[in-house]
């Protein structure tokens, strides 16, 4: 790939750390552009069900993954996805997709073309023209700082132990943390991470991650760590 000239921040972790927010959150304080790779995955899981595509069939949704009209909008204000003429930003976040996108995002095929198509993202944030004006851009996923973005001046991996976990995502999709909530959130959230886990390792952190765990921290002071890390190598 092309090396960016920008500041690639790439952020990796589970789902429940903190880690899209805490990404945004960096990238508009530092004026770098914000790209949500689970998005990605979730837009082709969203275009092959609307195409009536079998998500089993791996090489057909391969070919998906290939063909995909999809358009991505890198302001950390408002992100944005949308496939040819649908505007797919709110569709790709309904429970359906977040059920099913595991069947997508473990099709090794796919993978490779999301990755490259990732990494062209990234490198257009290093040149004038995109949102950051080759500024920069803050990646979170769960294989950006191993395999698509290994080279980035900054790599962190957000951990956080699963009651901590459990509890963000539980208030997230119900508005609540108790018990039955929480174990209505159990599976989007442990049987998705143990799937997915299968293709890439964002459990521990490679030589040269920074692992951040957020269980005690509050957003803001998660933020701020996280920033640090990023203007300390500015
Ligand atoms: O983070 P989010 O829930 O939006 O991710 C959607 C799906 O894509 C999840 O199954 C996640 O594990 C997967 N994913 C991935 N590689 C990435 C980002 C997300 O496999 N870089």
């Amino acid at each position: 790939m092309t090396s960016p000239s920008g500041l690639v921040v790439a952020i990796d972790g589970p789902s429940g750390t903190g880690k899209s927010t805490i990404s945004k959150r960096v990238a508009a304080d530092l004026g770098l552009a914000y790209l949500d790779t689970g998005a990605m995955y979730r837009a082709l899981t969203w275009w092959c069900l609307h195409q009536g595509i079998d998500l089993t069939d791996t090489d057909a949704v391969a070919a998906q993954a290939r063909a995909m009209p999809l358009r991505i909008g890198t302001d950390p204000a408002r992100p944005s996805f949308a496939v040819g003429e649908h505007d797919v930003t709110t569709r790709i976040r309904t429970s359906d997709i977040s059920t099913r996108v595991s069947a997508v995002a473990t099709n090794l095929a796919v993978r490779a073309e999301l990755q490259e198509r990732q990494r062209a993202e990234i490198a257009a944030e290093g040149r004038p023209g995109g949102f950051s004006q080759g500024r920069g851009i803050v990646a979170e996923g769960r294989d950006i700082t191993t395999v698509v973005a290994p080279q980035a001046q900054v790599r962190i991996l957000l951990l956080a132990d699963e009651h901590a976990r459990l509890a963000r995502r539980s208030n997230e999709l119900h508005g609540r943390v108790d018990a039955e909530a929480i174990e209505a959130t159990r599976d989007q959230v442990l049987r998705r991470d143990a799937e997915d886990g299968t293709v890439s390792n964002f459990s521990t952190a490679a030589p040269g991650v920074i692992p951040v765990d957020t269980s005690q921290m509050s957003l803001d002071e998660a933020v701020a760590v996280v920033r640090d890390l990023v203007e300390a190598t500015r």
